[in-house]
This record gives structure tokens, C-alpha cells and sequence, in this order.
């Protein structure tokens, strides 16, 4: 979601005469895009803001922002606790930055803007995308969210959730893939629901049926989905659709029925199970990546072995895992949370363990393979050397020629390692 408003940012001042630079040091601009999510996010921005105090000491004309969902949350509260900052512009505002720049530039006025916007405006502020020379983009298809996972600061500030119409989506793939780019990631909070209050538009996997279809597209994935929307139709289509990558990362949180419904998740252990079995058989070759959240309000050990089986019965190729934290205005931060810090950090390593074991197994299993990878760019391996992705969202890094990038390639794997493979061009 932060790239694609990054981009927005980049393409906005672009207009008002801004390019890119590599350091703060070199900046006539600062602006932080964030995300509150998780994490003690806000303190992480402030401790960031605070490097850029010597920087504005030396040069006070230089501009400081902060967008996103943190600049979202405190607003003007921003403005008060660091008298260095210049603006400040929430989640529905990106289009008033230029305004917000242009004020701090010519008349040193200090500005916020975080209000939420209606519907209509926001379908109406969806920006040109810029020409980028990149194999892999995303594109939005929803924003928002309104589940309100009891845990999750996403609807508070993000907003109501609004689904783009198809035929802008679709030609919005079309321009990038007329432009270059071979692997487009449809994105949203919540992409399935994708549509679902909106009478006459197609579903998602008609949306997805559509995109399939457009000439020139390798590549086609979708993030993030929840395992609630997860309709058979949409199932059906990592079976039917030739683009359609075999990997789904589908978030579970928590193994344990009485977690889930504290959480406000909207389906049990079993409802998951079941999508992941029909998932399989639609498509055997699909590996599965997930979110879990350990030590969420009132977890007991035995909710938490639940949620060990349930990663032991599916079998992720990868996961992300949280340690729950507290989020302002969710209904989670209000319930009696007695486990001590030490107890979730025991059961986060012991789930982390248990995932590098997994993972282990299912990507030392491509050892020997020969693999479809699609070429994105150079490796950081060194000079040489390029990197691409399977199906399987797993990094592939192999020697071979810039000349590559685009193309997909059969690469036999050779070495597995954490968080890539290392290949052989075949
Ligand atoms: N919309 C997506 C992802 C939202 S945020 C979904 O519903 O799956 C990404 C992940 O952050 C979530 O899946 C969840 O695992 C984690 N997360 C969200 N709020 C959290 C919190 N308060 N504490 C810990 N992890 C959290
Ligand atoms: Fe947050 Fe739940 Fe919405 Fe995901 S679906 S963004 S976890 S509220």
C-alpha cells in the first residue's frame, strides 16, 4: 500500500519541480510514509524525525513531512510535539500535498491535513500511474478495510473500504503491461471483498478472469486476502487461470475458535482448514504464506498449541509473525491482557522454530528442480549475477546476462538459503 502511495508522492512533487536524492543530507524535502500497523509505530517515527533535527539546524529551509497512517492517527499532535516538523498529511490526502508544500515553501506555514474523504472523491482521486521501467507493479483495487479485526488499526485509519471500478483496474493493467511490465500484484486490505457492496460491478474472480485474459501479462497476484471472502469461485480460479501464480498468502492470525472470535475474524479453525483443502485441490501444486499473531488478549497455552497444529496440519511455506501490541481505538486494546512479556515472547520463538522447520523443508524440496523464474533486475549478489521469482514468490538468484530481465527463464536450483534460492540458468 506505501509504495504505490509512494509513487503517487514522487509523481505530485515531480510537478512542483522535486526529484528524487539518495540521503536526507541531500534534501530540500523530507517526507516519512507510515505505517501504524504494528509495532510501537509511532515512537519508531518520532526517533526518526529526531535524526532529521541536526539536518534542519544546519539548513531551516529544509521541508519535513509525515504521511500515511501514523500522520492519520496524531494529526495535528504531530505538529505540537515536534516544532521542527512542517506538515503533515493523512491516508485520504496525498492529493493535498502539493498545497501543504507549496504553503511551507513560500509562506513558512506549518500545515495538517487528515481529513477523511467521501467515496466518490476518493474514486476520483486515483492517480495516473507514472512510466517505470519495472517488471513486477501493483496495482490497487480496493482501499480500506471494514472488518474491524478487534487487533487492527486498518479501518481506523485507513477508512471505509471503496472497491475501484473493473473497467478502470483493467486499463490500468493494460497501460502497465503495454508499457513493460510482466507481473502485476492486485492489491488491497482486503482484496476479495473486493466489489461486494457494489451492485452490478464484477467479482473478484471475475475482476481476475478479466486481467488473466490481457495480452503480454506473465504474471498475476493478488494480496491480501481473508480467509472469510474466500468463495469457491475464487478458488476455482488457481485451477483456470494460466497467469495466476500458485502461491496465496492467506492470513490466519490464530489456530484456537476462541481467539478467532475475540478477534472479530469471522470464520473458525475448521472454515480455514476447509478453504485450504478445496485450495489444494483446485490447484495441488499451491504453496501457502500466512500472518499469526501470538499473545493476543487472554491467549492461554492451549489456544496457542492450536494454533502450532493448525501450522503443522497446513504446512506454510512462510509466515509472518507478530507479537500482538496494543493499537489505540481497537476493541482488543481494551480487554484484560495478563500474560506477562515473557510468556509471548517464549511462544513466539517456539512458533517461529517450529516455522523455520517448515520452511526448511518445503524450500529445501526444490533442491535439484528446475524452475520457471521471471527475471526482474540485478542481484545483490554482485556483478553478474541477476535475481528473479517462481510462481512460489521465492527469490531465485543465478548468474546470468541484464539482458534477461522480463523474460521468464528455467533456472535449476542449486542451494537453498533463508530467504532465497540460488540457482543455474539451464
Ligand atoms: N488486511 C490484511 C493485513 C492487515 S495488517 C489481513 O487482514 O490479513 C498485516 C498483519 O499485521 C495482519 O495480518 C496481522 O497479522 C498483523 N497485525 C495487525 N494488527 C496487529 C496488532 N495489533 N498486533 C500484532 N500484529 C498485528
Ligand atoms: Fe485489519 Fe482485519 Fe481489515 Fe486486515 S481484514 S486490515 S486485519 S481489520
Amino acid at each position: 500500500m506505501n509504495i504505490v502511495d509512494s509513487e503517487q508522492i514522487v509523481v505530485l512533487l515531480s510537478g512542483l519541480g522535486y526529484s528524487q536524492v539518495d540521503s536526507a543530507e541531500q534534501a530540500d524535502l523530507v517526507l516519512l510514509n507510515t505505517c501504524s500497523v504494528r509495532d510501537r509505530a509511532e515512537r519508531k517515527v518520532y526517533g526518526h524525525l529526531g535524526r532529521f533535527k541536526p539536518i534542519k539546524d544546519k539548513r531551516p529551509e529544509l521541508i519535513i513531512g509525515v504521511g500515511g497512517c501514523v500522520a492519520q492517527q496524531e494529526g495535528e499532535k504531530m505538529l505540537e510535539k515536534v516544532p521542527y516538523l512542517n506538515l503533515v498529511f493523512g491516508t485520504h490526502n496525498i492529493n493535498s500535498l502539493p498545497d501543504l508544500v507549496q504553503q511551507a515553501e513560500q509562506q513558512h506555514l506549518r500545515g495538517c491535513e487528515t481529513d477523511f474523504l467521501d467515496r466518490e472523491t476518493r474514486l476520483n482521486l486515483f492517480p495516473e500511474r507514472s512510466f517505470q521501467e519495472t517488471v513486477s507493479r501493483f496495482v490497487t483495487v480496493m482501499q480500506g478495510c471494514d472488518n474491524f479485526c478487534s487487533y487492527c488499526i486498518v479501518p481506523h485509519v485507513r477508512g471505509r473500504e471503496i472497491s475501484r471500478p473493473s473497467l478502470e483496474v483493467v486499463a490500468e493493467v493494460q497501460k502497465l503491461v503495454s508499457e513493460g511490465t510482466k507481473e502485476i500484484t492486485l492489491l488491497g486490505q482486503n482484496v476479495n471483498s473486493y466489489s461486494l457492496k457494489d451492485k452490478g460491478e464484477a467479482s473478484f474472480p471475475q475482476l481476475l478472469h478479466q486481467v488473466n485474459k490481457i495480452e503480454g501479462l506473465h504474471r498475476l497476484r493478488f494480496a491480501t486476502s481473508h480467509p472469510k471472502d474466500m468463495t469457491d469461485e475464487l478458488i476455482e480460479c488457481f485451477g483456470s487461470l494460466d497467469a495466476l501464480c500458485h502461491h496465496i498468502h492467506l492470513p490466519f492470525q490464530s489456530g484456537s475458535d476462541r481467539i478467532l472470535k475475540l478477534m472479530n475474524r469471522g470464520y473458525t479453525r475448521d472454515d480455514y482448514l476447509s478453504k485450504v483443502e478445496k485450495l489444494r485441490k483446485s490447484c495441488p501444486q499451491i504453496r501457502l504464506t500466512t500472518d499469526i499473531i501470538v499473545g493476543f488478549p487472554g491467549e492461554k497455552e492451549e489456544d496457542f498449541q492450536a494454533t502450532l497444529d493448525l501450522m503443522k496440519e497446513v504446512g506454510f511455506a512462510d509466515a509472518f509473525t507478530f507479537l500482538y501490541s496494543p493499537r489505540v481505538e481497537t476493541a482488543a486494546a481494551k480487554m484484560a491482557d495478563k500474560d506477562s512479556a515473557l510468556v509471548k515472547q517464549d511462544r513466539f520463538d517456539r512458533l517461529l522454530e517450529l516455522q523455520h522447520q517448515t520452511s526448511s523443508v518445503i524450500w529445501n524440496s526444490d533442491l535439484g528442480d528446475i524452475q520457471s523464474v521471471l527475471v526482474e533486475g540485478k542481484s545483490k549478489r554482485g556483478e553478474g549475477d541477476v535475481f528473479g521469482r517462481t510462481t512460489w514468490n521465492r527469490i531465485v538468484n543465478f548468474s546470468g546476462s541484464i539482458q534477461l530481465v522480463g523474460k521468464v527463464v528455467p533456472v535449476k536450483i542449486t542451494d537453498v538459503f533463508r530467504n532465497a534460492h540460488l540457482g543455474e540458468l539451464v
